[in-house]
């Protein structure tokens, strides 16, 4: 099938994917390597922009270790396949066939040496050389289904997004048509609105009959109001590594205390499982049993105070600003009482609260800053062999608009790989 263009003034390709992203990418070039005639249409003025942002411009883009135990979604089982034909190996092995340098960080995370640069520049070359078309700042008007005739199964009507400047100049956008028999939506969640997120894939999966999966803000920082916000705020720029919990999962990683509310790696996993109003619980001395260490050492030197005991044990201890602050927000009415004249009840529950520090997120950050968005398309209703709907032939969901979400640790971009490459196999 050629892009010519037909009767209603479409031009026609086998493949549309909506969203130039990760997931788009990948499974552009996937397709373009079967021979297949792959359109790629995006809003923003730019491909891959979240790539670029990821990993702090490193790209984290993908781990050593992928189990389906690092992603959540309704359907724990939706991702088995894919992850398995596609393992995080074979995009490795396309990163060192294109000559990327890249360094492994703790619990296998894979990132770039240089910039997360070479990582898009290589998904564009592969999808050049087999080609893919990319069109970009084409506003997604309106998507249907065609009569079908010569492999026409969709018409899509786009605009061109206009600039400021072009705005400024008066300028009119002009519509154009495809056509195509296989659209694949791959246009990502709504985290971070300023790089290009929408809610179109949202749209138009309800537009087929799709279920949608609440979505919401996660691996992003929780927010807290109260005197607990306060206590918090004043300690911003403190790192040490917690155990962060909540009743279904426990993750032992650092955290971060920052002027908006608590961050870090602890903090980003635990949000994947975070639900409002409830608890979580921060281990702040993870390698000491602190009721233990107490009652000890009233025994052995009753004469000291909580916080030099607290303060010397040099290899676990708090960070002093944060020691501080704790012992005006947990034990200031006996900051200077020797341990000797502290009952072993209030010495046990100090120890407890340290050992599992209870705080009520007020919120989170938000999709403002989100490194991705739970929920979405329900997977009981797209193939997880293919991401093939199972409501409209020739339809396909891919990366992060499904309800499939990775932790933190390079699992996303695996999710999108994969994914953009079982759905690249067969549209
Ligand atoms: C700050 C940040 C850092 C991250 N770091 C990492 C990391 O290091 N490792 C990791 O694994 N994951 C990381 N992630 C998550 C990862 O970027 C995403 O999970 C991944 O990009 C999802 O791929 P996708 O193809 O589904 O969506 P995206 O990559 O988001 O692509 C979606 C595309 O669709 C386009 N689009 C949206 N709406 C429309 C529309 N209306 N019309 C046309 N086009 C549209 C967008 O412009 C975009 O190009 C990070 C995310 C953020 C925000």
């Amino acid at each position: 099938m050629t892009n010519q263009r037909n009767a209603q003034n479409h031009t026609h390709y086998d493949v549309v994917i909506i969203g130039a992203g990760a997931s788009g990418l990948y499974c552009a070039l996937t397709a373009g390597r079967r021979g297949r005639r792959v359109l790629v249409l995006d809003h923003a003025n730019k491909a891959g922009k979240k790539i670029l942002m990821s990993g702090g411009g490193r790209c984290n883009f993908t781990n050593y270790f992928v189990e389906p135990e690092h992603f959540i979604g309704a359907n724990p089982h939706f991702c088995k396949s894919a992850l398995s034909r596609y393992p995080s190996w074979e995009f490795i092995g396309m990163v060192e066939s294109h000559k990327i340098a890249y360094h492994e960080r703790e619990h296998g995370q894979l990132f770039c040496d240089d910039s997360a640069q070479d990582i898009l520049s290589m998904l564009l070359d592969e999808c050049a050389a087999v080609g893919v078309q990319v069109k970009l700042n084409a506003q997604i008007d309106h998507v249907k289904t065609a009569a079908h005739d010569n492999g026409e199964r969709f018409c899509l009507t786009t605009s061109k997004k206009l600039g400021k400047k072009d705005i400024a100049r008066g300028a009119q956008s002009s519509q154009t048509g495809y056509s195509c028999e296989s659209l694949v939506v791959a246009t990502g969640g709504l985290s971070i609105p300023t790089m290009g997120a929408s809610g179109i894939g949202y749209e138009l999966a309800q537009q087929f009959g799709h279920t949608l999966v609440p979505t919401d803000a996660s691996l992003v920082p929780f927010t807290f109001t109260d005197k607990t916000g306060e206590l918090i705020r004043a300690l911003a720029g403190i790192s040490l590594p917690v155990i962060a919990s909540n009743e279904r999962i426990s993750f032992k990683l650092p955290v971060l205390f920052t002027h908006r509310g608590l961050s870090g790696p602890a903090m980003l996993q635990l949000s994947n499982y975070w639900q409002t109003g409830e608890t979580i619980s921060i281990n702040l001395l993870p390698e000491i049993d602190v009721t233990e260490l107490l009652l000890a050492r009233k025994k052995s030197h009753p004469r000291q105070l909580i916080r030099t005991v607290l303060a010397e044990n040099t290899d676990n201890a708090l960070p002093k600003k944060l020691l501080a602050a704790l012992q005006t927000h947990l034990w200031e009415d006996i900051k200077d009482t020797e341990l000797a004249n502290i009952k072993d009840e209030r010495l046990t529950e100090l120890g407890i609260t340290l050992n599992g520090w209870k705080l009520k997120p007020s919120g989170t950050e938000g999709y403002r800053t989100a490194e991705v968005t739970r929920g979405g398309v329900k997977t009981d209703e797209v193939s997880s062999k293919t991401m093939q709907s199972n409501l409209q032939d020739g339809l396909y969901f891919i990366g992060e608009v499904l309800d499939v979400t990775g932790w933190l640790g390079g699992y996303n971009f695996q999710w999108a790989w994969a994914s953009g490459f079982v759905s690249g196999e067969i549209v």
